[in-house]
C-alpha cells in the first residue's frame, strides 16, 4: 500500500506519524512510504534518518497526500482539506465531536476516517489514547504549577509548599489515565490531591495504589461545588468516549474559586469540561476568565513531541500495519475493538457517540 507521513501544521505540533523505526517495520512489510520534508526534523528525525529507514521524501504535503493511507498524528486543518480524496484511508486523532466544520469536510471528501482515540481493545480501554493521555496527565501539573506562578496571573503558591507553608491543593474531575498520571506528578511534588471520579471500582483502585497520599470522592455536582472552592489547580481529565466532554464546572463554580487559581482542562479536545473552557495553543497557552486562569491546549503531548513521538508509535504501529497488510475491512473483523476506531465512512458517519454529539443520522 501507498502510505503518506506529512509534516503537521497545527500550532507548534512537531509530533509525526511514526519514526523511523516505525516507517523501517511498514517498508519491511513490504508498503511504499512518503514521507514529507523535514516532517521530524525538530525531534531528532532527519530527511537522512526517513531515507535509511526506507521512504522516499517528498517536497510538498500535496504529493503525500496522494497516497492510499495517511498516517498522521493531529486532526487535519483546514488547508489540508483540499488534498483529502475519496476512499482515502485517513489514520490519525479527530476528536470529531466537537469539530462540526472538520466532521463536514470529511464527510464530504468520502474519506474513510479512522480516529485514534475510539480504537478499543479486549479490555474496553482505548490503546491509542493511553500513550498520548499519559503524557498529558504529566504535562498538565507542569503546566498547572506553571500557570499558578505570578507572572502567569496565578494566585503565587507553590505546589509542594515549604517547611511551615502548606502545599498546595489539587483537584482531579477523572481518575482514568490523564488522571491518574496527574496524582503521580502532584503527590511527586508534594501538593495535596484529590481525586474525583464516577467509577467506584476506578476510586478503589486508586486508593489501594496511592494510599493516603491521594484522597479519592466520588463525582456529584455538590462535591466538585465545595472542592473547586479550596483548589488552587484542578484537572478536567473526564471522558465519555467519542462524546463531548459533560460541563462539570459551570460559570458559577468557576467564579466560585479562589483569584488566581488554575484549571488545565485536558478534556479541551472533547469540548472541554468547564464552560468557561475555549480551545488555546502553545503559543498561547492561558487566558484568564472569572479570575482562574485556563489553560487548554488542545495538542499537550505535542510540548514533549520527542517522547511523546516515540510512545505514540509504539501505539499506533501494530494497527498501521495491519490496516495497509489486510485491508482495513479484514482489520476490522479480525478485530472488533478496531471498529471502533472507524469514525466516517464514504460520507457517512459510522461512531455512535460521534453521530449523536453532532445530531447526525447513524
Ligand atoms: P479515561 O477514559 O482513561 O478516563 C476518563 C475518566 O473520567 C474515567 O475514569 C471516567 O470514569 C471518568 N469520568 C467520566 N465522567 C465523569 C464525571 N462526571 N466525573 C468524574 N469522572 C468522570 O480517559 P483519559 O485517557 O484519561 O482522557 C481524558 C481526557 O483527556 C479525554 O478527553 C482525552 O481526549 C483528553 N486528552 C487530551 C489531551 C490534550 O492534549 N488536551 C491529550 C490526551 C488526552
Amino acid at each position: 500500500m501507498r502510505i503518506g507521513i506529512p509534516k503537521e501544521i497545527k500550532d507548534q505540533e512537531y509530533r509525526v506519524g511514526a519514526t523511523p523505526a516505525g516507517v523501517k517495520a511498514l517498508v519491511t512489510a513490504g508498503h511504499d512510504v512518503i514521507v514529507e520534508t523535514s516532517a521530524a526534523s525538530r525531534i531528532g528525525f532527519s530527511d537522512e534518518n526517513y531515507l535509511a529507514a526506507g521512504a522516499n521524501i517528498a517536497q510538498s504535503a500535496k504529493a503525500v497526500y496522494d497516497a492510499d493511507l495517511i498516517i498522521k498524528v493531529k486532526e487535519p486543518q483546514p488547508t489540508e482539506f483540499p488534498y483529502l480524496k475519496e476512499g482515502q484511508i485517513l489514520f490519525c486523532y479527530l476528536h470529531l465531536a466537537p469539530a462540526p466544520d472538520l466532521t463536514h469536510a470529511l464527510l464530504q471528501n468520502k474519506v474513510i476516517g479512522i480516529a485514534y482515540e475510539t480504537i478499543t481493545d479486549a479490555h474496553g480501554t482505548l490503546p491509542l489514547l493511553t500513550p498520548m493521555s499519559e503524557v498529558a496527565g504529566r504535562i498538565s501539573i507542569q503546566a498547572g504549577a506553571t500557570a499558578l506562578q505570578m507572572e502567569h496571573g496565578g494566585n503565587g503558591t507553590l505546589l509542594g509548599g515549604v517547611p511551615g507553608v502548606p502545599p498546595g491543593k489539587v483537584l482531579i474531575l477523572g481518575g482514568g489515565i490523564v488522571g491518574t498520571n496527574a496524582a503521580k506528578m502532584a503527590i511527586g511534588l508534594g501538593a495535596d490531591v484529590t481525586l474525583l471520579d464516577i467509577n467506584a471500582t476506578r476510586l478503589r483502585y486508586l486508593d489501594d495504589i496511592f494510599g493516603s497520599r491521594l484522597k479519592t470522592a466520588y463525582s456529584d455536582p455538590h462535591t466538585i461545588e465545595t472542592l473547586a472552592q479550596e483548589a488552587d489547580i484542578i484537572i478536567g481529565s473526564i471522558l465519555l468516549p467519542g462524546k463531548k466532554a459533560p460541563k462539570l464546572l459551570t460559570r458559577k463554580i468557576i467564579a466560585s474559586m479562589k483569584q488566581g487559581s488554575v484549571l488545565v482542562d485536558v478534556a479541551i479536545d472533547q469540548g472541554g469540561c468547564a464552560e468557561t473552557s475555549r480551545p488555546t495553543t502553545h503559543t498561547n497557552p492561558t487566558y484568564i476568565e472569572e479570575g482562574v486562569v485556563h489553560y487548554c491546549v488542545t495538542n499537550m503531548p505535542g510540548a514533549v513531541a520527542r517522547t511523546s513521538n516515540f510512545a505514540l508509535t509504539h501505539a499506533t504501529l501494530p494497527y498501521a500495519l495491519q490496516i495497509a497488510g489486510k485491508g482495513y475491512q479484514k482489520a476490522f473483523t479480525d478485530n472488533p475493538g478496531f471498529l471502533n476506531g472507524l469514525n466516517v465512512h464514504f460520507g457517512k458517519i459510522t461512531h455512535p457517540a460521534v453521530a449523536s454529539d453532532l445530531n447526525s443520522p447513524f
